[in-house]
């Protein structure tokens, strides 16, 4: 086979569908199937496929310009994009650094993040903290905060790793001791290792990739008061989580607090266009200002801010504000958590719902082989990861449609015995 497939052995793979074209939440297939899809292609295509607004938007921005570096020069979109990002994320995130990609946007923090203690004269602290279980993306600096997994187990020996801790167990509604087990573990880090560490990095309220735990809000304020008394900047990964995702606009708005950096990709280009944003404070900023190169950013993609990118962002920002989105997302969480009251099995672990993800770990990931392909034989289009059974719609899916994902979720577990 020619074509290379991500995360995929290749030896002997079965052949797939190719989609042919899709509209709203279905997938055509070429074979003339159609699959209802329950992931919006990575939680991308929140919109759906084939936006009418989005499609306009982008054919007359195509008909203007539809890449130009932003290297020397400038554009409207990626200077309107700006404007909007900061007007719409937590207060305090006043500068946008654009690049291609959710893992480039991280690579970017953490450059923002390391290179700020050496522009405030600091030496050595240069040790990145994160959380155990997390995932932020597939190129090396990202993999070294991700914690070791099949993504991450070929490069054991060249990743130098920081420090790994514990996310609170007890969920979204965790207790005060619960809480206290995972703040006590961060404080104890922090006071030994101040002078080291120059960032925690974690995925805000649900950690996706890594098994789609959920943990309290409450834990993000503390450490957010403790980064603050150590001198250690927080970075909100917000590349799955962002735009609605978890219910708010923002993960960080369950917490009720801002990070110092914060990464957005994914849903930001509905699908359409990979590309990213890293999000800096005021402090962040002005630590790069200077009267040479020595303190400035020195990162560059080449299709950071292309036009086109900007455009569709800009039009689904505006399709999220005036249609009322959080409000599709509060319904779509209703409908899973109703129905998954009705999914009940000794093969079951725990199921979780928050905002428009809904999930299902099970006891073993044995009991999900074949699922994937029944699910193709049912019209639907679900792919987990492991022993996590999960949905992410797009927002604009219909209350049928999501009851049909639901029940052939529900098929699939009853025959399980
Ligand atoms: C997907 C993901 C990334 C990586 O984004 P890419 O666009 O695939 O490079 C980083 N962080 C989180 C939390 C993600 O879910």
């Amino acid at each position: 086979m020619k074509l290379w497939f991500p995360y995929k052995q290749m030896k002997n793979m079965e052949v797939l569908l190719s989609v042919k074209n899709a509209q709203g939440a279905v997938l055509h297939m070429e074979n003339g199937t159609a699959l209802i899809d329950g992931i919006s292609s990575w939680w991308a295509v929140i919109h759906g496929y084939n936006h009418p607004d989005i499609n306009a938007a982008l054919i007359s921005q195509i008909n203007q310009v539809s890449h130009v570096m932003l290297g020397g020069l400038s554009h409207q979109p990626a200077a309107q994009l700006a404007d909007t990002l900061v007007r719409i994320t937590p207060q305090g995130l006043n500068h946008v650094f654009f690049s291609d990609s959710g893992s480039i946007g991280v690579e970017v923090a953490l450059k923002m993040a390391l290179q700020y203690f050496k522009n405030e004269g600091y030496t050595g602290k240069t040790i990145i903290v994160s959380l155990k279980n997390g995932y932020h993306g597939d190129t090396f600096k990202a993999m070294e905060v991700s914690d070791d997994s099949d993504f991450t187990n070929a490069f054991d020996d060249v990743l130098h790793r920081g420090y790994f801790v514990n996310i609170p167990t007890g969920g979204y509604n965790a207790t005060d001791t619960e809480i206290e087990t995972a703040v006590v573990e961060v404080e104890a880090l922090f006071k030994q290792d101040a002078a080291t560490i120059a960032c925690f990095i974690l995925e805000p309220v649900i950690q996706c990739a890594g098994g789609m735990n959920i943990y309290s809000p409450l834990y993000l304020q503390h450490v957010r008061r403790l980064c603050d008394e150590y001198n250690i900047l927080l970075i909100f990964d917000e590349v799955a989580t962002g735009f609605g995702r978890t219910g708010k606009l923002f993960a960080a708005e369950h917490a009720g607090i801002s990070p110092d950096i914060m990464i957005m990709g994914k849903a930001m280009t509905a699908g359409y266009i990979g590309h990213a944003a890293t999000l800096a404070s005021t402090k962040v900023f002005n630590s790069f200002l200077g009267d040479t190169y020595e303190k400035a950013l020195m990162h560059g993609p080449t299709f950071m801010g292309n036009p086109l990118a900007c455009t569709v962002a800009l039009q689904s920002i505006k399709i999220i504000e005036e249609q009322n989105y959080l409000a599709k997302i509060a319904n779509i969480e209703h409908v899973i958590s109703e129905q998954f009251k009705t999914i009940q099995s000794d093969f079951i672990q725990e199921k979780r719902v928050l905002g428009a993800i809904g999930v299902i770990e099970m006891k073993d990931a044995q009991s999900l082989a074949g699922f994937n392909k029944f699910c193709q034989e049912e019209g639907v289009w679900l792919r987990p990861i492991g022993n996590i059974l999960y949905l992410m719609p797009p927002y604009i899916i219909s209350d049928k449609q999501l009851l049909t994902l639901l029940k052939v979720i529900k098929d699939w577990i009853d025959k399980l015995a």
